[in-house]
């Protein structure tokens, strides 16, 4: 009967990690030994990034017929700076880093970073131009050294200790006799919400990707651990164009760029002062957040 339920349970936390991030999907499609949504082109070039310049040109998708999920839309992120997203629940948002990363293919408009369709060069190298710091970071049951230096096959000791340190990972590893090769993860050493999302950090300074896309990346952290983490998220900005999908509008206010978007369509964008003084749909998330915050801290 276990042998049953075996490929059940796996489905169920392919599934659910899938839902809640976007971690190592491509991985997780291997596991399950499933074709990938999308095949690149047998003579398809790699991605070539010079400057990560990301722009979405009238995007529409949907994941099954007749259901859109983004209707035609279109934004921009210059090289270097930062994009927040946010809006309604199943506004789409988790969907656009989907599709940044190319687990789909649009049916309509192009995605292009740097000017290229990412449709039309190899996923791999797309993958490969992006950082991924999701929401609950999945780790392997493996070493702290395999799980910082993975996807970055070529990375040396020197890069997994600086990409610690700068992920402020130093003190845990320091106290752990085995230091950076204490295993990790269901099988070992179980890490908290916090530490968890530092090796993920730790992961994406290691592979110095030009794009990093942020997945609600602090919404499982105390409110203490969310501001320390988001210190060394801001070491991580520095230099990479920045697409963060957020739950939470405190963490979005000094994006250089705020998308509202609401039922798969621009709602609105400009800075959180601009917005505000709009007094649409964001000033109105951003009021009720305010009453939510103010009642949770009168009851604390
Ligand atoms: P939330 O803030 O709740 O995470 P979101 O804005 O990130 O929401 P998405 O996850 O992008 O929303 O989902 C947008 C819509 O697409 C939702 O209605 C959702 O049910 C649907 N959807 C998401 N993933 C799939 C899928 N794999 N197959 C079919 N529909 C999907």
């Amino acid at each position: 009967l276990m042998q049953l339920f075996r490929p059940l349970d796996l489905l169920g936390w392919v599934y659910r990690t899938i839902r809640q991030g976007l971690v190592d999907m491509a991985e997780m499609f291997k596991l399950m030994d499933t074709d990938v949504e999308v095949r690149d082109a047998p003579d398809a070039p790699a991605l070539a990034v010079n400057e990560p310049h990301v722009t979405f040109d009238n995007v529409t998708f949907e994941y099954e017929d007749g259901r859109t999920i983004l209707n035609g839309l279109s934004f921009e992120v210059p090289a270097g700076s930062s994009l927040a997203i946010v809006g309604p629940s199943g506004a789409g948002k988790s969907t656009i880093g989907r599709l940044l990363f190319r687990f789909y293919d649009p049916q309509g408009g192009r995605i292009l970073i740097d000017g290229q369709d990412i449709a039309s060069v190899q996923q791999d190298s797309v993958r490969a131009a992006i950082g991924i710091v999701p929401q609950d970071s999945v780790l392997f049951n493996d070493t702290l050294r395999y799980n910082i230096a993975y996807g970055a096959e070529n990375a040396g000791e020197e890069q997994v200790t600086q990409g610690a340190k700068d992920a402020a990972l130093m003190p845990l590893i320091e106290r752990l006799p085995d230091g950076f090769d204490t295993t990790v993860g269901e099988r070992g050493l179980k890490l908290s919400g916090g530490e968890k999302q530092r090796v993920a950090i730790a992961r994406t300074l290691v592979k110095n990707p030009p794009i990093l896309l942020l997945d609600e990346a602090t919404s499982a952290l105390d409110t203490r651990t969310e501001r320390e983490i988001l210190g060394t998220l801001k070491r991580l900005e520095e230099g990479r164009t920045t697409i963060a999908i957020a739950h939470r509008l405190s963490t979005v206010a000094d994006a250089d760029r705020i998308l509202v978007l609401d039922s798969g369509e621009l709602a609105e964008s400009g800075t959180h002062g601009e917005l505000l003084s709009q007094n649409g749909l964001y000033a109105e998330m951003w009021a009720q957040q305010a009453a939510e915050q103010s009642e949770e801290s009168e009851t604390a």
